[in-house]
């Protein structure tokens, strides 16, 4: 509760700037009211429970929602700040229950959401304008399918911008990256130079080294200098404010270490920017660092705690390396393959499960997760263990029945991306066919099997009203409808995207509805979810989001 507290007075100001442009009222004091910091009224507030009640107002004191109801509650409270929602959808943050959110070296440019060559070179041309001639210059992301272009970024893109500086910029999957003349030069690479074993140094029709290299970057990329504490907890802080703008005021990142939780309690101990509340998972590799910190930590604060284990059972869709019962589309027998022999996937699950630890494991194959889901239910029943909230990560690919009333019987839950179909469709519609294709990422299959199934973003990409608008509609980038009979409500999806995630890290009497008692995490959305048109669905905007009751995001919109 310390942490909520500091946050809150952390914001006052911002509050107090907020409530004179946004017209919110003072209410005159009464002895006779209840005490509050904030009440929202007139608008659509979606509480996200079960029975998908909407109230009209909303009354927050201390961080905490204190009553919901209809407008006459304005009149119990002595409001420090009364917002009129003009109507407007409020619905708890969104809860992102897998995610990869990470501090990048100051030199770093972000290239996931580039669309032109032109656009690459003006963020090289910024990032030589903040860290100065000479130095390296790294990012990742870039993909010729996103580029207006057509085409890769070569060496002579990046010289014309950037001649003084060494450039490295890894292309999305990280098999190949593009570099400029200074940084070959630097490398000591030239067209003299013999290809590596299992690599390519690319030669363009002009005869010329083209810049790109592929599977062994690190020619290049080792020359690059390690990156500081400072520079990375730094970077941190702001790509986890930047979720508040998306709406998302609480996470679970899936591929965290130790060291890493000790990163993020450095920052959420000295944060001059508002954040979201963070779960970190971590893999079983270091079980006495694991150990000893939730020793040490027990179950966290309300912004940071230790979440499940981490474990990989399969690979994904590039490559591809989902294990799958059938083989892919047009590659022979082939159907992907575990992350490890099969015996010791079993073992390792026993292990962490007997250890007495909640699993978060990574399945996307349907081969992989009736393994994980036997191999689970044969521990829960060696081993029972109430509540112990296991759950897959992923679940692209939708099992046997048999499968799914396993999970339903032992309680093994899911968090999955429905954007996957929106955005992963050309990889789909690559390697599988029929019944397996419209299936993809199956969402009303396990839930009507009684499967608690939360929604997540992965970051492909992270706003969650894309994977709102894949759950509902079933809709890929092309517009194909993928299984339509896999679609689920708006209501439905927004619970999943708030409620249930925060029920996967054992925190539904904290967060997730707007109910008395919780939070008072909340956005206000530009349109009305529950009555838009679903094609409409990712033009929504994210208007403002609070999180304890702060306003902490507020879009620049009229
Ligand atoms: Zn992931």
């Amino acid at each position: 509760m310390l942490n909520t507290k500091l946050k809150n007075a952390s914001f006052i100001p911002l509050v107090l700037i907020l409530l004179s442009a946004c017209g919110g009222q003072e209410l005159e004091p009464t002895r006779s009211k209840g005490p509050a910091d904030l009440i929202l009224t007139n608008g659509k507030i979606f509480v996200a429970d079960e029975a998908f009640s909407i109230v009209d107002t909303l009354v927050v004191n201390n961080g905490l929602i204190v009553a919901t109801g209809d407008s006459s509650l304005s009149e119990q409270f002595d409001a420090d700040e009364e917002v009129d929602l003009g109507g407007k959808l409020v619905i708890p943050g969104f809860n992102d229950s897998h995610t990869h959110i990470r501090g990048q070296p100051q030199r770093y440019i972000e290239l996931g959401e580039v669309t032109s060559i032109e656009e690459i070179q003006q963020l090289i041309t910024a990032k030589i304008e903040e860290i100065g001639e000479g130095e390296w210059i790294t990012g990742y992301g870039w993909s010729e399918d996103e580029l207006d272009d057509g085409r890769r970024p070569l060496r002579p893109d990046l010289d014309a911008v950037a001649p003084n500086n060494p450039v490295i910029l890894t292309r999305a999957g990280g098999h190949s990256a593009v570099t400029n003349s200074l940084a070959l030069q630097l490398s000591e690479i030239t067209l003299d130079t013999p290809q590596p074993a299992g690599g390519v140094i690319e030669v363009g029709e002009d005869g010329q080294l083209n810049g790109v290299i592929r599977e062994r970057q690190n020619m290049v990329g080792r020359l690059v200098p390690d990156s500081t504490y400072g520079e990375i907890i730094a970077s941190l802080e702001v790509n986890l404010n930047a979720l508040l703008a998306k709406g998302i005021t609480s996470i679970t990142d899936a591929s965290k270490t130790v060291d890493d939780y000790e990163m993020f309690e450095d920052l959420y101990q000295n944060n001059k920017l508002a954040l979201p509340r963070s779960t970190l998972q971590f893999q079983w590799y270091d079980a006495a660092a694991i150990n000893a910190l939730n020793a040490r930590v027990g179950e966290g604060s309300d912004f940071l705690k230790p979440g499940a284990i981490k474990v990989f059972a399969d690979g994904g869709f590039t490559g591809p390396a989902a294990y799958t019962l059938e083989p892919y589309v047009d590659q022979g027998e082939y159907r992907g393959y575990l992350n490890m022999p099969e015996g010791v996937l079993i073992n390792h699950l026993n292990q962490i499960h007997d250890a007495g630890y909640q699993m978060g494991i990574h399945a996307i194959g349907d081969a992989a997760i009736v393994l994980v889901v036997n191999t689970l239910a044969d521990a829960l029943e060696r081993n029972p263990r109430d509540n112990h909230r296991h759950y897959l990560n992923h679940f692209s690919m939708r099992p046997p029945e048999l499968t799914m009333e396993l999970m339903a019987e032992h309680e093994i839950h899911i968090t999955q991306q429905p954007n996957f179909t929106y955005t992963l469709e050309g990889r789909y519609a690559e390697n599988l066919d029929g019944w397996r294709l419209q299936h993809n990422n199956p969402l009303r299959g396990p839930m009507d099997h009684g499967i608690t199934v939360a929604i997540s973003s992965d970051i492909l990409p992270i706003g969650p009203l894309v994977g709102i608008y894949a759950a509902v509609t079933r809709k890929g980038m092309t517009g194909t409808i993928y299984g339509a009979d896999e679609a689920i409500t708006m209501e439905e999806a927004i619970r999943a995207y708030t409620a249930l995630g925060a029920y996967l890290n054992f925190e539904e009497d904290k967060k997730g509805t707007l109910e008395e008692g919780k939070f008072a995490d909340m956005v206000m959305l530009s349109e009305d979810l529950l009555s838009l048109d679903p094609e409409r669905i990712m033009d929504v905007e994210v208007e403002k989001t609070w999180i304890g009751g702060s306003l902490v995001y507020e879009s620049a919109a009229p």
